[in-house]
């Protein structure tokens, strides 16, 4: 697959003519290329949203929830193909990519219908005044996107910000851009306004930077890691762009004595290792009341030890390969790091070679105990299918446990006891909490993190407020 721009409603290779190699994660093996853009992509792409905001901005919203509905359409009947891409551009199971391909198609349909039902306050100032508030599109606005969850996250911030009436220059990973080329192209398939989307392939630190530090770019919406995050908000903060960032997690699963053992167990195998650990909400710090640890530890060995590691294709495989080498390598290193603080490996902690696969990047679901809440290992974002299993004595102890580390994206309690429930809810320091429940979404929620994971929220009208300039106008009544 030979990967290009969509830029003005047609393909084109990057204007350098630079590509780079892509690579797919189960054979390790280069299978296709990738436009490497630079700044002049970037302006060339700004010049065609700019070229298409006005007409976009004053699309009737009947018009734009069509369009909407026609690229969600566009996925869905192509959806197994899109799967196909997914799944070998990333490592991930094939089955867990068709999920994500419903997921894609709507998150299209649900912002759709967002551009028909979003509206504005009004503020009556006794009787002095009406102020009412308008909500205008930015202009031409920036999405960038990580490759954990690829056209899952990618849709996910370019459908509100069309659906806001913006156009948009969006950047998928380097290391995952297969299936937002395949959206491109449904875009021309569809005959989707030029210019009104645009993507941009390349580097972070070349094509993504040059997104962020073009001054005509009025806001970025950017998910991916803490680091990039604190370097793209150092590049934005002094031009005052709007800025939306969904950042790394180091989420606790939290197992009350109290809890439905058998449900919590079942769903924790995923919050562990579902999409090979890659998930910025997967709870990778286990923890356990100590009255029941050494029941869910020995459950969580066998599972882990059980699950299918390999080719992605079969669908019973339930760990896929590692994204890039470059990954793998890390979260190879953080395994040995935790042995060197003092942990002890109960599962996993080896690179797998599966029969077929051997140069592709597997690594068994690991599991470890005996660190310390407070160490690297403990507080760092892994970012793969590695968890750590730490006990803790009552509520208090679990929650300044929980709380001990920078991140403060997602955490999962388990408990049947309701007033508990909610005192933890209320103390824990993040953006979700999940009770007796992991990564069940209501896509109206306010989405993302608090601390170090990130600044705003995703998700229904938080999205909608993010892509719009609210202007209060105030009119006198006498
Ligand atoms: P990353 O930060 O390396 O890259 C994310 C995106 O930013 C990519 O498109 C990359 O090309 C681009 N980028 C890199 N450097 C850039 C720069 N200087 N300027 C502009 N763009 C740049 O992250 P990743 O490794 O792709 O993704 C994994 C991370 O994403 C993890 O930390 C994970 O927790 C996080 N994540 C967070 C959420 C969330 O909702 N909070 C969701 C998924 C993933």
């Amino acid at each position: 697959m030979h990967i290009l721009n969509y830029i003005n409603g047609t393909m084109q290779a990057a204007l350098s003519g630079a590509i780079l190699d892509n690579f797919e994660p189960a054979t390790g093996q280069v299978y296709g290329q990738i436009a490497d853009s630079d700044n002049a992509d970037v302006a060339l792409a700004f010049e065609a949203a700019k070229a298409a905001k006005e007409s976009w901005a004053n699309t009737p919203a009947e018009e734009k929830f069509k369009w909407l509905n026609a690229l969600a359409d566009a996925i869905d009947a192509d959806r197994e193909n899109f799967a196909i891409a997914e799944s070998r551009d990333q490592g991930k199971p094939l089955w867990l990519a068709r999920n994500e391909m419903i997921r894609a198609a709507q998150n299209f349909r649900f912002f759709a219908t967002a551009a028909m039902q979003f509206a504005s306050e009004s503020h009556a100032t006794e009787n002095k005044a009406i102020n009412y508030t308008l909500r205008q599109p930015i202009g031409v606005v920036g999405c960038i996107s990580p490759w954990n969850l690829p056209l899952y996250l990618f849709s996910w911030k370019i459908a509100p910000a069309l659906a806001a009436g913006n156009t948009v220059i969006a950047k998928p990973s380097e290391f995952t851009a297969a299936t937002a080329h395949l959206l491109g192209e449904a875009c021309i398939k569809i005959g989707f306004p030029a210019g009104v989307l645009n993507i941009v392939n390349g580097l972070g630190p070349k094509v993504g930077q040059a997104m962020v530090e073009h001054k005509g770019i009025k806001a970025i919406s950017f998910t991916g890691g803490t680091a990039t995050g604190k370097h793209i908000a150092s590049i934005a903060a002094p031009m005052f762009k709007k800025l939306s960032l969904e950042l790394g997690g180091k989420n606790p699963n939290i197992i009350f004595e109290d809890a439905d053992i058998e449900k919590a167990l079942k769903t924790t195998v995923n919050t562990s290792f579902l999409n090979q650990g890659e998930i910025c909400l997967c709870g990778s710090r286990l923890m356990v009341h100590e009255s029941i640890y050494e029941i869910v530890k020995n459950r969580i060995v066998h599972e882990a030890n059980n699950l299918k590691v390999g080719n992605p294709k079969e669908e019973n495989t339930r760990v896929g390969a590692i994204v890039s080498q470059q990954h793998y390598d890390k979260v190879l290193a953080y395994i040995e790091l935790s042995k060197e603080e003092g942990g002890t490996i109960l599962a996993g902690g080896t690179p797998v070679f599966p029969e077929g696969f051997e140069s592709g990047w597997f690594i068994a679901p690991t599991v470890i105990e005996g660190l310390s809440a407070t160490c690297r290992t403990n507080t760092e974002e892994i970012f793969g299918p590695v968890i750590t299993l730490i006990p803790f004595k009552d509520e208090e102890e679990a929650l300044a446990i929980a709380n001990a580390t920078e991140y403060g994206l997602a955490a999962t309690l388990w408990t049947e006891n309701l007033t508990r429930a909610h005192r933890m809810a209320a103390n824990l320091e993040f953006g979700i909490v999940w009770i007796n429940c992991w990564l069940l979404r209501d896509l109206r929620t306010p989405f993302g993190g608090a601390k170090s994971s990130g600044v705003g929220r995703e998700g229904g009208w938080e999205a909608m407020r993010f892509f719009t300039e609210p202007k209060n106008v105030c009119i006198a009544l006498s």
